[in-house]
Protein backbone atom coordinates (compact mmCIF):
# COMPACT_ATOMS: atom_id res chain seq x y z
CA UNK A 1 0.00 0.00 0.00
CA UNK A 2 0.98 3.27 -1.00
CA UNK A 3 0.27 7.10 0.61
CA UNK A 4 1.33 10.35 -0.53
CA UNK A 5 2.30 13.37 2.10
CA UNK A 6 2.46 17.05 1.26
CA UNK A 7 3.98 20.00 3.74
CA UNK A 8 4.99 23.48 3.01
CA UNK A 9 6.64 26.18 5.11
CA UNK A 10 7.26 29.85 5.46
CA UNK A 11 9.65 31.75 7.51
CA UNK A 12 10.41 35.40 7.78
CA UNK A 13 13.82 36.76 6.83
CA UNK A 14 16.18 39.06 8.60
CA UNK A 15 19.80 40.09 8.30
CA UNK A 16 21.82 37.48 9.68
CA UNK A 17 24.98 35.21 9.28
CA UNK A 18 23.64 32.57 6.79
CA UNK A 19 20.33 29.90 6.74
CA UNK A 20 19.62 26.24 7.50
CA UNK A 21 18.29 24.68 4.65
CA UNK A 22 18.28 20.97 4.51
CA UNK A 23 20.45 20.52 7.51
CA UNK A 24 23.29 22.40 6.39
CA UNK A 25 24.12 26.15 7.26
CA UNK A 26 24.17 28.10 3.72
CA UNK A 27 26.39 31.39 3.30
CA UNK A 28 24.21 34.02 3.38
CA UNK A 29 23.37 37.98 4.20
CA UNK A 30 20.54 37.12 5.98
CA UNK A 31 19.16 34.30 8.16
CA UNK A 32 15.72 32.71 8.95
CA UNK A 33 13.36 33.69 11.96
CA UNK A 34 11.98 31.32 13.84
CA UNK A 35 11.57 28.83 17.03
CA UNK A 36 14.50 26.03 16.19
CA UNK A 37 16.84 26.78 13.57
CA UNK A 38 14.32 28.09 10.91
CA UNK A 39 15.07 25.34 8.14
CA UNK A 40 12.28 25.66 6.28
CA UNK A 41 12.73 22.65 3.77
CA UNK A 42 13.47 20.18 6.69
CA UNK A 43 10.22 21.17 8.04
CA UNK A 44 8.25 20.86 5.04
CA UNK A 45 10.16 17.09 4.93
CA UNK A 46 8.90 16.83 8.94
CA UNK A 47 4.90 17.71 7.88
CA UNK A 48 5.05 15.61 4.39
CA UNK A 49 5.91 12.46 5.86
CA UNK A 50 4.15 12.56 9.72
CA UNK A 51 1.04 13.38 6.89
CA UNK A 52 1.40 10.65 4.54
CA UNK A 53 1.56 8.04 7.51
CA UNK A 54 -1.59 9.95 9.26
CA UNK A 55 0.39 10.92 12.64
CA UNK A 56 -0.06 14.26 13.09
CA UNK A 57 2.33 17.64 11.84
CA UNK A 58 5.46 19.54 13.11
CA UNK A 59 3.73 21.75 15.57
CA UNK A 60 1.92 18.92 16.99
CA UNK A 61 5.59 17.05 17.61
CA UNK A 62 7.23 20.43 18.59
CA UNK A 63 5.07 22.95 20.17
CA UNK A 64 6.97 26.17 19.65
CA UNK A 65 5.91 26.87 23.58
CA UNK A 66 8.03 24.15 24.45
CA UNK A 67 11.56 25.71 25.78
CA UNK A 68 13.21 22.10 24.42
CA UNK A 69 12.67 23.11 21.08
CA UNK A 70 13.91 26.55 21.28
CA UNK A 71 17.03 26.68 18.54
CA UNK A 72 16.40 22.66 18.00
CA UNK A 73 18.53 21.71 15.08
CA UNK A 74 16.06 20.28 12.33
CA UNK A 75 17.67 17.43 11.42
CA UNK A 76 17.36 15.95 15.06
CA UNK A 77 13.34 16.75 14.54
CA UNK A 78 13.50 14.92 11.12
CA UNK A 79 14.65 12.01 12.71
CA UNK A 80 12.17 11.18 15.00
CA UNK A 81 9.82 11.73 12.45
CA UNK A 82 11.74 9.69 10.60
CA UNK A 83 11.67 7.01 13.61
CA UNK A 84 7.75 7.79 14.24
CA UNK A 85 6.84 6.90 10.63
CA UNK A 86 9.20 4.00 10.82
CA UNK A 87 7.83 2.60 13.74
CA UNK A 88 4.57 2.65 12.10
CA UNK A 89 5.60 0.34 9.45
CA UNK A 90 6.42 3.10 6.69
CA UNK A 91 9.33 3.17 4.11
CA UNK A 92 10.25 6.23 2.00
CA UNK A 93 9.69 5.82 -1.80
CA UNK A 94 10.73 9.11 -2.67
CA UNK A 95 10.52 12.61 -2.25
CA UNK A 96 10.90 16.04 -4.03
CA UNK A 97 11.40 19.27 -2.86
CA UNK A 98 11.14 22.44 -3.80
CA UNK A 99 12.77 25.82 -2.06
CA UNK A 100 11.19 29.20 -2.86
CA UNK A 101 13.92 31.75 -2.55
CA UNK A 102 14.76 35.16 -4.29
CA UNK A 103 18.60 34.80 -3.05
CA UNK A 104 21.26 32.79 -2.31
CA UNK A 105 21.72 30.35 -5.17
CA UNK A 106 20.60 26.71 -4.14
CA UNK A 107 22.13 24.84 -6.90
CA UNK A 108 26.00 25.14 -5.82
CA UNK A 109 24.14 23.66 -2.15
CA UNK A 110 22.11 21.17 -3.65
CA UNK A 111 23.90 17.83 -4.06
CA UNK A 112 24.98 18.74 -0.13
CA UNK A 113 21.04 18.78 0.68
CA UNK A 114 20.05 15.42 -0.75
CA UNK A 115 23.37 13.66 0.55
CA UNK A 116 22.53 14.69 4.19
CA UNK A 117 18.74 14.02 3.69
CA UNK A 118 19.67 10.69 2.57
CA UNK A 119 22.06 9.72 4.80
CA UNK A 120 19.26 11.11 7.81
CA UNK A 121 16.77 8.79 6.19
CA UNK A 122 18.69 5.88 5.63
CA UNK A 123 17.97 6.23 1.71
CA UNK A 124 19.67 6.06 -1.76
CA UNK A 125 20.70 9.82 -2.75
CA UNK A 126 17.94 9.37 -5.96
CA UNK A 127 14.92 9.17 -3.72
CA UNK A 128 15.44 12.64 -2.55
CA UNK A 129 15.13 15.59 -5.21
CA UNK A 130 15.21 19.31 -4.45
CA UNK A 131 14.90 22.06 -6.83
CA UNK A 132 14.60 25.88 -6.50
CA UNK A 133 12.17 28.75 -7.12
CA UNK A 134 13.11 32.37 -7.40
CA UNK A 135 10.07 34.69 -6.59
CA UNK A 136 10.69 36.66 -9.72
CA UNK A 137 11.70 40.06 -7.54
CA UNK A 138 8.08 40.00 -6.72
CA UNK A 139 6.16 39.24 -3.67
CA UNK A 140 7.45 38.36 0.11
CA UNK A 141 9.78 35.80 -1.33
CA UNK A 142 11.50 37.78 -4.43
CA UNK A 143 11.64 41.00 -2.18
CA UNK A 144 13.41 38.55 0.35
CA UNK A 145 11.33 38.98 3.10
CA UNK A 146 10.50 35.37 3.31
CA UNK A 147 11.72 32.08 2.02
CA UNK A 148 9.64 29.27 1.49
CA UNK A 149 9.63 25.31 1.05
CA UNK A 150 7.46 22.53 -0.22
CA UNK A 151 7.95 18.73 -0.18
CA UNK A 152 5.94 15.55 -1.13
CA UNK A 153 6.74 12.04 -0.50
CA UNK A 154 5.50 8.70 -1.00
CA UNK A 155 5.60 6.31 1.41
CA UNK A 156 4.52 2.35 0.96
CA UNK A 157 4.02 -0.40 3.35
CA UNK A 158 3.40 -4.20 3.08
CA UNK A 159 0.87 -3.92 5.53
CA UNK A 160 -2.55 -4.40 4.35
CA UNK A 161 -4.97 -1.55 5.84
CA UNK A 162 -8.35 -2.20 6.11
CA UNK A 163 -11.08 0.33 7.51
CA UNK A 164 -12.92 -0.68 10.57
MG1 LIG B 1 9.03 26.08 10.18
Amino acid sequence: MYRIGIGHDTHRLEPGNGLWLGGLKIPHTQSAVGHSDADVLLHAMIDAILGAAALGDIGELFPDDDPRNKDRSSSSMLAIARDQVRNAGWHIVNMDCVIFAQKPKILPHREGIRQHVSDLLGLDINQVWLKAKTGEAVGPIGEERAIAAECIVLLETQAAFTKN
